[in-house]
């Protein structure tokens, strides 16, 4: 009798990326963007989703934004022509070739890049984001000496034209935007130029406010179907779906009695008989170690808890609200379940103490991950 090889069966977990729900979210900050074109951002491989993942979803926008030149260089081979954006401009001299050989624009945020550009030797006219720091103190030119720069830029020879940036620090809370933008206003006032400020935060909260919206704006998060100032706001009230759904399957069911303890450090101790569900899926997944007792998980779409800590690869749950699900039932720890139902990654991460941006970003290798085409279920 012949005998096929029988290909080993993955772990039950597995991320899906929903094709629909980014082009739903591009859209959706179109829509905020007015007539400013879009930057997706696609940065940290598209925030964990996979730039080659969401490349044809997102390929209605009008440029990528990101800062990893490896990661430029996988844009331009999937047949990119469009505009390409280093957000952090070019970490060293030799950089600038591949800005010339792939027409990449990139930001320019401090002098040394400044000299590189006026040492490089290219027939190819750069395209460059001059970047100012308005009080995020993290990268860009001060207010003091963004005009000298400006003015360095524009007689290089290597220069083709400059654009002018910023980034906010608190777009997403109480702060807001208004000191920041009045110093951008007023370092670029009569300088000639496309601007570009936006975050998600700042498209979505603050578009309305002069000058935010600019010529580009630069969404990532949204993108995603994160909310950028989750729990203010959630995905829902800024109509995001999520793009990636983290689902694996109970793999063992375990009765307790009042007094039974679950998992390590017995940190959980049931005060009444109780049914729980041991899932395929832990730290070492990219679920974070933090979630502890009541962070929210579907099972089979319907809410509950976990309970116990996590631990590498398994965590274990609640199902007194789910008296039907037994081994092989559905659980969806963030994303969209199969019935629809939505459980928001922004909640998971708030219950880690982190935010959604987090847990996208630290899904493991060793997740298998498949990309949906077809539209979500309506929500
Ligand atoms: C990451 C990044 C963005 C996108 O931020 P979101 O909060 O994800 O929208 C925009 N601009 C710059 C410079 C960035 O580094």
């Amino acid at each position: 009798m012949h005998t096929a090889a029988i290909a080993a069966m993955p772990r039950p977990i597995q991320a899906t990326i929903h094709h629909a729900a980014l082009r739903h979210n591009l859209q959706r900050a179109r829509r905020a963007a007015g007539d400013a074109k879009v930057w997706a951002v696609v940065k940290a491989n598209a925030y964990g989703h996979g730039i080659e993942r969401v490349f044809e979803a997102l390929r209605g926008a009008d440029g990528f934004a990101l800062l990893d030149l490896a990661e430029a260089e996988r844009v331009r081979a999937l047949g990119w022509r469009g505009p390409v954006l280093l957000l952090e401009g070019v970490f060293e001299p030799r950089d600038l070739e591949l800005c010339s050989r792939l027409n990449l624009w990139h930001a320019v945020h401090c002098e040394a890049q400044i000299d590189w550009l006026a040492a490089h030797k290219t027939q190819q006219g750069h395209r460059v984001f001059l970047k100012l720091n308005s009080g995020m103190n993290r990268l860009g030119f001060a207010p003091a000496s963004f005009r000298t720069a400006w003015m360095r830029l524009d007689a290089l020879p290597q220069v083709e034209e400059i654009s002018l940036m910023t980034h906010f620090s608190d777009a997403d809370g109480a702060k807001g935007i208004a000191a920041q933008m009045a110093l951008f206003e007023e370092a670029t006032r009569d300088l000639p130029g496309e601007r570009s400020v936006a975050n998600s935060a700042a498209t979505l909260r603050h578009i309305d406010t002069a000058g935010v919206r600019g010529d580009w704006v630069r969404p990532g998060i949204a993108v995603y179907g994160g909310a950028p100032d989750h729990p203010v706001f959630n995905a829902a009230h800024w109509e995001l779906q999520p793009a990636m759904t983290l689902a694996s399957k109970v793999i063992g069911l375990q009765d307790l009695l009042p007094g039974d303890s679950v998992g390590y450090g017995s940190s959980f101790v049931a005060d009444t008989p109780m049914r729980i569900g041991v899932v395929a899926c832990g730290y070492a997944d990219g679920y974070p170690r933090h979630c502890g007792t009541g962070t929210p998980v579907l099972v089979d779409g319907v809410r509950t808890r976990l309970v116990g800590r996590v631990s590498m690869d398994m965590v274990t749950v609640d199902l007194t609200p789910v008296p039907q699900a037994g081994l092989g039932s559905e659980v969806t720890l963030w994303g969209r379940a199969g019935s629809g139902a939505v459980l928001p990654v922004d909640e998971v991460a708030f219950a880690a103490g982190t935010v959604g941006y987090e847990l996208m970003c630290a899904l493991a290798p060793r997740v298998p991950v498949v990309v949906a085409e077809e539209p979500p279920a309506s929500s």
